[in-house]
């Protein structure tokens, strides 16, 4: 499957708003959920309508049995906001599942972004409170039957196993990305499979990326088309340049797909049919399935020519630089989305700036390509 450049803002969009956005280059929309609205609004302009689902986040306030667990056996700390859940309350990731399918069989998106696709904690922010989780009795049961270890308290895992159990995590969080992209592919064939990210290298923060947040882009790749890092920078804290230096130095650490022609696509299928053999939800020998894991990929590896797509995710707070500087990076994003980006399409000075920072990914993209 072709994996389409599409440009446009995240939110719910209106019907006069989506007319203004095809006249300054957007294609495509993204918004909250299952949006019967948004849908309409979309199909009425010939706008790509795409999902953002929210995954492992809840109002803990209402469901406080879906809090994590932290070294100390409290739950973890958190102010105003936070996301991941503990992975052990089934109901809630039943809930997850039939909401999901729900919306497989009445809508047809483009595209559906999972969100807070993660453990627990918060990254959109200068300084993130980076904990460990989760060690509720079932968490710890899981990890010590996934991988053969026996290990009883939060700081013998840490101290002993560190490794095995940053490695559980990624893969407990990478099996419900297949899950839900099985789901998708079963129902919507053409439909694009997007994940948010939090938006670190695996180095930074002593490797917070898959430490804390368990996100493994290599155990994710075969699940999901595109990777969508949220470059927030005003609210990380961050220069509007971040976005330029991520897109040049993903090359490095994001791994070749392999879901591009219909051969492919078989194969990428066949791929995450077995990837359930080692990432099952009972996995009871966790460190040798991940090294098969990885023989996966390799393999995948050798036979494929393109990498997985990074889409970048702008805040409209940091318009226009950081989107000019996105629009510099020698490696495009591939395709754009802008939070709270309607704005942007309000005002023709705006909206004009859009339009040229967007017309030149799109150049830097076809000649990239052509060079392939
Ligand atoms: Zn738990």
């Amino acid at each position: 499957m072709a994996i389409p450049l599409l440009f446009g803002p995240y939110g719910v969009p209106t019907s006069d708003g989506v007319d203004q956005f095809a006249t300054y280059g957007a294609n495509a929309v993204w918004f909250h959920g299952f949006n019967s609205q948004a849908f309409e609004a979309c199909e009425a302009s010939h706008i790509a309508a795409c999902v953002e689902f929210r995954t492992f986040r809840a109002d803990f306030s209402k469901h406080p049995e879906l809090m994590p667990t932290g070294v100390d056996g409290l739950p973890i700390r958190y102010e105003r906001l936070v996301q991941g859940v503990c992975l052990s309350q089934r109901p809630f990731l039943e809930e997850i599942e039939a909401t999901l399918l729900d919306g497989l069989r009445s809508f047809r998106p483009a595209g559906i972004w999972f969100d807070y696709l993660t453990y627990g904690g918060w990254f959109e922010t200068p300084n993130p409170d980076l904990q460990q989780s989760c060690f509720c009795p079932k968490c710890i049961a899981e990890f010590n039957e996934a991988t053969g270890i026996d290990a009883a308290t939060p700081a013998e895992i840490l101290g002993t196993y560190l490794d095995a159990w940053t490695q559980h995590k990624c893969e407990r969080v990478a099996k419900y990305a297949a899950r839900y992209a099985a789901l998708v592919r079963t129902h919507l064939p053409e439909c694009i499979v997007g994940a948010y990210m939090c938006p670190w290298t695996p180095g930074e923060y002593d490797g917070a990326l898959r430490r804390i947040f368990a996100q493994d882009y290599a155990l994710l790749a075969p699940a999901i088309d595109v990777f969508t890092p949220l470059i927030y920078a005003k609210k990380s804290g961050r220069t509007s340049t971040w976005g330029r230096e991520l897109l040049d130095q993903m090359n490095s650490y994001v791994p070749w797909e392999s879901r591009t022609g219909v051969r492919r696509s078989q194969r990428g299928r066949r791929l995450l049919g077995r990837m359930d053999s080692f990432v099952p939800l009972q996995s009871r020998t966790g460190v040798r399935r991940s090294q098969g894991g990885r023989r996966l990929l390799d393999r995948k590896d050798s036979s494929v020519r393109q990498r997985s797509k990074v889409q970048l995710i702008l805040d409209v707070l940091d318009f226009p630089d950081s989107l000019i500087a996105t629009s510099e990076a020698a490696t495009p994003s591939w395709g754009l989305q802008m939070f709270g980006g309607a704005q942007v399409f309000e005002d023709p000075e705006a909206a004009g700036i859009f339009r040229s920072a967007i017309d030149r990914i799109r150049q830097a993209a076809a000649s990239q390509h052509a060079s392939a």
